[in-house]
């Protein structure tokens, strides 16, 4: 396994400032394998590839089942994995070691950065502040367009990582400036045991917990989370199980689950769809999303629709075309979602809101800038409008 030094992970990853691009902080990585290969949308075990012992990263899971055999199910996410001694889980980071089930990954990063919180994206969250964003490798998920696959596919031996235990996470998240610290880039459900000992810690530092991630999780421990979560980007990929089982390996009945219990606990949440030509492009479809979302949620949560741009095992297909993201964009207002985004097409107005009531501009975004802010603490500085999120008094 590669190895760097914390002081030189922590200069080229952490201290980049905010504007500085997922690509900076992902220099580190060396995947040895690379991108072509059969399809594995599925995603299977890893027969017999767990490490004979555990290493210093290791932390025994929470949420799992000891079963005879010492065999052990995982119950954080749905797949439920069913691992033997020696068996590597789905998301790669999880493995049974003598009927134990260990997570790799602990205190172990791949990826630290320092991002504006309107990267995640986060637009109704604390505007212009900064996050500290931290990731380990694995996901749930095989998504063919996934953006981060060079960490989100790997297994921790095969990508250079950095030591940075809980408490030292949270200090070098205080020490840069960070408001919040950011579970993201691949997924962080996977790494859910350093997820939360950052996040409880964080709390006691007044820093606030913000997970980005595929939704794909069982209710126990997204309960546990929800007591030390502030907010949350999930991304909701297609309004059709058929295109979560052949897009990203998953179903979409546990993420509506997700969104249902974030509601019931109070964690403020945005929604992202990625909109990928061919796949995620039906007019019907966003409109049985909106109808969903309208009778279980409300018309307050913010929605982004996301151009979708060739990468990985798509990368050959044409990115959105502009006019379908407005097109959406508008199909969604008028169903009754009250704050509808778009994302990746800069310039576009779709990525300022105005308010829901009198219709004005409250916030003009230019990138990650925001040159036009108009509101007072919460509220709509011309109609004094109540607008839904988590705002600071000034920015
Ligand atoms: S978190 Fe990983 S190990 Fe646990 S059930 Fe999901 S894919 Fe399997």
């Amino acid at each position: 396994m590669k190895r760097v030094s914390r002081r030189h992970f922590l200069y080229t990853g952490a201290a980049f400032c905010c504007n500085s691009v997922s690509a900076q902080a992902f220099q580190l990585f060396e995947k040895k394998s690379s991108q072509s290969g059969p399809i594995d949308i599925k995603g299977g075990i890893f027969k017999g590839d767990a490490p004979k012992k555990p290493w210093k990263w290791s932390c025994e899971g929470s949420h799992y089942t000891k079963m005879l055999g010492n065999k052990v199910v995982c119950g954080i996410c749905p797949h439920r994995c069913v691992l033997s001694p020696g068996d590597r889980s789905v998301c790669r980071s999880r493995v049974n070691i003598k009927g134990v089930l260990y997570s790799l990954v602990y205190g172990n990063p791949c990826a630290v950065n320092v991002d504006p919180v309107e990267k995640k994206p986060l637009f109704h969250f604390r505007p212009k502040t900064s996050v500290f964003s931290l990731a380990t490798t694995g996901c749930n998920f095989r998504c063919l367009n996934c953006q981060n696959w060079e960490i989100s596919q790997s297994k921790p031996d095969e990508v250079r990582h950095v030591e940075l235990f809980p408490d030292e996470a949270v200090a070098a998240a205080g020490k840069s400036g960070s408001r919040s610290i950011a579970y993201t880039y691949s997924e962080a459900i996977t790494f859910f045991e350093y997820m939360l000992a950052i996040s409880r810690i964080a709390r006691q530092h007044g820093l606030y917990n913000l997970l980005i991630s595929n939704g794909y999780i069982n209710k126990e421990p997204l309960l546990e989370l929800c007591t030390v979560l502030d907010g949350a980007n999930i991304n909701l990929k297609a309004f059709d199980d058929s295109v979560y089982k052949k897009l990203n390996g998953g179903r979409l009945a546990p993420v509506l689950e997700t969104f249902k219990t974030l509601n019931d606990n109070n964690v403020h949440f945005e929604m992202t769809n990625l909109v990928v030509p061919g796949y995620v492009d039906d007019d019907e479809m966003v409109k049985r999303m909106c109808d969903w979302i309208l009778k279980t949620l409300g018309p307050d949560y913010p929605f982004h629709f996301l151009r979708f741009s060739p990468k990985y095992k798509l990368d050959r297909l044409p990115p959105t075309p502009v006019s379908t993201l407005t097109r959406f964009r508008e199909l969604a207002i008028k169903e009754g979602i009250r704050y509808v985004y778009i994302g990746n097409v800069p310039g576009h107005e779709g990525a300022n809101t105005y308010c829901h009531n009198c219709g004005k501009l409250l916030i003009k975004r230019e990138g990650y800038s925001i040159p036009v802010y108009n509101l007072n603490g919460s509220v709509c500085r011309y109609c004094k409008t109540k607008i839904p999120g988590v705002w600071d008094k000034k920015i």
